[in-house]
């Protein structure tokens, strides 16, 4: 019996290497759950637009044969299904592409003036349709950040159009670039080779996407850029949402060294910041000029 007082008698060598195995077999399962819960979560996603494209396909066939107003009906239904199914498809190959080469530090130069341009003009006629103004704030030029281009305006795109989404009609989406010290936002640890900018260059770009909707509880904060995760799950489906937008950001994020932070409030809204470090390559006075025109 322990009296509590006594000093434990030290372990065994042998007991130690069996409790660094159990470890080791708890972090496997645990990863083995999450392989499974994903291709479950990916195959359900997949199977309830599937299921209801067979239901239609079978009423076109009987009932609906000669009802034109129907089959007009259903056959607008049944596009939307499968367009939703091709948007999960996308987005799941596109987090496998992104994890295969999460290690590999993109080597390209990226102008982020110049994609959240693009992105906002592509995203403007949907929030629109919600009467949502998108603003960029911005200086007239920040320096390039070490990247890839089609993946950094799929984090843009990402961003925007969950605030065009998730925000309230008839209000603004502010997208805010800075240019930050990354030790003031936590990255003086960060190793000279993982910077790119060469000596001295710890900044950061800080493309922050503010929006004024309903905001998000604390509670859901730390999963939301887990693989399906949504606070509401129908509403999420509603908007076209896959429940991989935000893993797909996380992914992209990481591959480019940067980080993401979401603030939210509920009732006021989310701000969504992604920091990038920056090269030492200054966009010329004749590259901003081109952009603005
Ligand atoms: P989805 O395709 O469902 O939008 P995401 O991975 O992009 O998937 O986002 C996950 C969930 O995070 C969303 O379902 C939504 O509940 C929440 N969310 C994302 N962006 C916002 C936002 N700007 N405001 C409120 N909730 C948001």
């Amino acid at each position: 019996a322990n009296d509590g007082l006594s000093v434990p008698a030290p372990v065994p060598q042998t007991i130690r290497m069996a409790i660094l195995t159990l470890h080791d077999v708890t972090a496997a399962r645990r990863s083995e759950q999450m392989r499974a819960d994903f291709i479950a979560n990916a195959s359900h996603e997949l199977r309830t637009p599937l299921s209801s494209l067979l239901g239609f396909i079978e009423t076109l066939r009987g009932p609906a044969r000669d009802d034109p107003e129907a089959q007009d009906r259903f056959l607008a239904i049944m596009h939307d299904q499968a367009s939703r199914m091709s948007r999960l498809v996308n987005d799941l190959l596109s987090l496998s592409r992104i994890e295969l080469d999460e290690h590999m530090l993109p080597n390209g130069r990226v102008d982020v003036l110049d994609e959240l341009e693009n992105v906002i003009a592509a995203l403007e006629l949907k929030a629109a349709e919600r009467r949502i103004r998108l603003i960029l704030d911005a200086p007239d030029s920040v320096p390039r950040v070490a990247g890839d281009d089609d993946q950094l305006t799929q984090v843009f795109q990402n961003l925007v159009s969950n605030a065009i989404k998730y925000t309230r009609e008839d209000s603004d989406v502010t997208v805010q670039v800075t240019v930050v010290d990354g030790a003031a936002v936590g990255f003086a640890g960060l190793p000279a080779s993982g910077r790119r900018g060469g000596r001295g260059g710890a900044r950061m770009v800080a493309v922050a996407v503010r929006d004024q909707g309903e905001g998000i509880a604390r509670t859901h904060l730390p999963r939301l850029t887990e693989r399906f995760y949504r606070v509401d799950a129908a509403r999420s489906r509603a908007m076209g949402g896959t429940g991989l937008g935000l893993a797909i950001v996380k992914h992209i994020v990481n591959r480019h060294r940067g980080r993401l932070t979401i603030e939210s409030e509920v009732g006021v809204g989310s701000a969504f910041t992604v920091y990038l470090p920056a090269t030492d390559e200054s966009l010329g006075a004749a590259d901003s000029a081109a952009r603005r025109k």
